[in-house]
């Protein structure tokens, strides 16, 4: 199998790969872009393109049946379909055939035809081509779709775990100890993307990976080594009646 390598692997040649390419590429960066159909994008061959044609032309019939109205007259409105569809696909076809021209700009030894499939966080398989990235684009909605609601389900998991055992294992009122966690996670949200960019940039894109993986098994050992403290955690949930008492109180959010 052949081997290749970049900077930035795009997957997808819609309006949003073809925009990231360039933006990549005017950055400076060695990059690739993965396409599995004829191109085009869906915008222009499906979506937005040829459905804003086929409203210009009611609106157009429209507005001439409602000309009268205001002392313009043209005679009765009849509407050639068939003549409205031709019109339709030989305007999007010119606009296909202009994103297919920034497609094709493209050199051929960037540009790879066939479907990606991921092998790793960072590697896919294209054909006999198995590519390694240090950043990946996908620039395909269905996976966004997918990455979205898969990554929306771990967060939402490890949200609810985090905030019952910090409730369960203080007896700091309910919004001291809610401020007081979810501070320290905000703080670690603001500083990792920095971080992890100054790491990618001063060391290599992995070291931004084993700094988080090294920040997990710091996490491990304070878990451990504090699990005095969270030893009621394991206790099971608060009995209904506190609960319902601290949200009467107006302490859980
Ligand atoms: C009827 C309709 C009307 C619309 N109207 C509007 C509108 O008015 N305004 C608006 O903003 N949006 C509109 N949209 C939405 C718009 O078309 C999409 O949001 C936009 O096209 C998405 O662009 P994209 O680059 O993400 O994906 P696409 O343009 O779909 O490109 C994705 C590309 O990725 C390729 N691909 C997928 N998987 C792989 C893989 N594994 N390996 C390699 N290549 C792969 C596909 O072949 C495709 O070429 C409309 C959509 C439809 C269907």
């Amino acid at each position: 199998m052949e081997r290749m390598s970049c900077d930035v692997l795009v997957i997808g040649a819609g309006t949003a790969g073809l925009k990231a390419y360039k933006a990549a590429i005017a950055r400076g960066a060695d990059v690739l872009l993965v396409e599995k159909g004829p191109g085009g994008s869906t915008c222009t061959r499906v979506g937005c393109m040829p459905s804003k044609l086929l409203i210009a032309a009611g609106r157009l019939a429209h507005d001439a049946r409602r000309a009268a109205g205001r002392g313009v007259h043209v005679g009765a409105v009849e509407i050639d379909g068939p003549a409205v569809l031709r019109e339709l696909r030989a305007e999007r076809d010119r606009f296909v055939r202009s994103v297919l021209d920034d497609y094709h700009a493209i050199p051929d030894g960037r540009r790879l035809q066939g479907e990606a499939r991921f092998t790793g966080p960072t590697s896919v398989v294209v054909g006999e081509i198995a590519i390694d990235a240090a950043a990946i684009v996908v620039a395909t909605p269905a996976a966004l779709v997918v990455c979205v609601v898969v990554g929306g389900l771990v967060l939402g998991v490890l949200n609810t775990v985090l905030t019952e055992s910090v409730m369960e294992a203080t007896d700091l009122p309910r919004s001291v100890a809610s401020s007081a966690y979810s501070g320290v996670r905000f703080l670690g949200g603001a500083v990792a993307p920095p971080v992890a960019t100054l790491l990618a940039d001063t060391i290599a894109p992995s070291a931004a990976y084993v700094f988080a993986a090294a920040s997990v098994a710091v996490g491990l050992v304070i878990v451990v080594a504090g699990r005095r403290a969270l030893r009621r955690v394991d206790d099971g949930p608060e009995s209904p009646r506190v609960e319902a008492e601290a949200i009467s109180a107006g302490e859980v959010s």
